[in-house]
């Protein structure tokens, strides 16, 4: 069985019309809502991940600031200027790209953003809120694994969910957004990690199955039920000299044999990744509109 391809891209855009429609009646009352984004040093996957970001709020007619630093820059010169995008009312969400420098705490940073404008949804408050099933800013990503599967259709509601990772911003949210009682949640749900035993008879299991580990091709057809979803969040760079930047991006999925098991699956790129931003442009419209 051939599995039906899920369109990240096509859903996004979707999502990115409606939205477009959101901004512009919120510029006719005078609204325009804005996002801050801070690059601190020169990490090459983080400058790409900033520039679509930019690119995305230029497409949806978003006012954005966009701030380069070098990667010397002091926890203190980062702190002072989030606390300016704290207090700068044309900016409705900050969004401080991670990985940061080693010398920088990642936490403090995180923390110093007003909940009221964590648009990346990492913030504590924005987390607990989150937990207890509250109205929050819901992290980029595995929001939009649940608008992934709410688009195409899944029945999540009663399924058998495995999710493979536990970091704070993609394993441990989407985890918690399944099992939430709500549209896209009430799933029983299992979280792998690199402590997990057999994890295999695990993942076998899954009706749905989510891999956010950072490992190229590392769920294999083997590992995977047949007629699963299987949500591929990885974002991997392999040497290919056939490709004239020497590298080829692939998930943490093999996706030639589990495209052959599943019944749905997400490519990489083109699945998950456009929705992560998609997400973030709907949190800073939602932020607008709050304001
Ligand atoms: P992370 O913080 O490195 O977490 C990786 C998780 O995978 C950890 O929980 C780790 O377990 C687990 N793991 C590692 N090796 C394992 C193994 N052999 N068996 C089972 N579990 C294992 O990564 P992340 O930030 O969650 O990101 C995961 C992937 O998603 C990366 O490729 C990243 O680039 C990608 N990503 C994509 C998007 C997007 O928009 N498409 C967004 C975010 C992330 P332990 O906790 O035990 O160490």
């Amino acid at each position: 069985m051939a599995a039906e391809i899920i369109d990240g891209k096509l859903i996004a855009s979707q999502i990115r019309e409606d939205l477009k429609k959101d901004v512009e009646k919120l510029k006719k009352d005078g609204i325009t809502p804005g996002l801050g984004v801070i690059l601190v040093g020169a990490d090459p996957a983080s400058k790409s991940y900033v520039t679509a970001k930019e690119r995305a709020c230029d497409d949806l007619g978003l006012y954005s600031e966009n701030i380069k630093l070098p990667e010397d820059t002091s926890e203190k010169d980062l702190l002072a200027l989030v606390e300016e995008m704290n207090n700068n009312p044309k900016i409705d969400g900050i969004l401080v790209q991670l990985p940061l420098p080693k010398h920088i705490d990642t936490d403090k940073v995180i923390m110093s953003i007003s909940p009221s404008k964590d648009v990346d949804g990492f913030h504590p408050e924005s987390i607990g809120k989150m937990l207890m099933g509250k109205d929050t800013f819901l992290p980029c990503t595995p929001h939009g694994i649940i608008k992934l599967l709410l688009h195409s259709k899944v029945q999540v509601e009663g399924a058998n969910v495995v999710v493979v990772g536990r970091s704070n911003i993609v394993g441990k949210p989407v985890a918690n957004l399944l099992l939430d009682k709500s549209e896209g949640g009430n799933a029983t749900v299992t979280v792998c990690h690199s402590r997990t035993k057999n994890m295999a008879e695990i993942t076998k299991k899954a009706d749905i199955l989510i891999a956010a580990i950072g490992k190229a091709e590392f769920i294999t057809a083997d590992m995977i039920k047949d007629g699963a979803v299987v949500i591929d969040v990885g974002v991997n760079r392999v040497e290919d000299s056939s490709k004239k930047r020497g590298y080829r991006l692939v998930g943490d999925v093999e996706f030639n044999t589990a495209f052959e098991k599943a019944s749905k699956i997400t490519p990489v790129p083109g699945g998950v990744g456009p929705m992560t931003i998609t997400m973030l442009m709907y949190n800073t419209v939602e932020s607008a509109r709050n304001r």
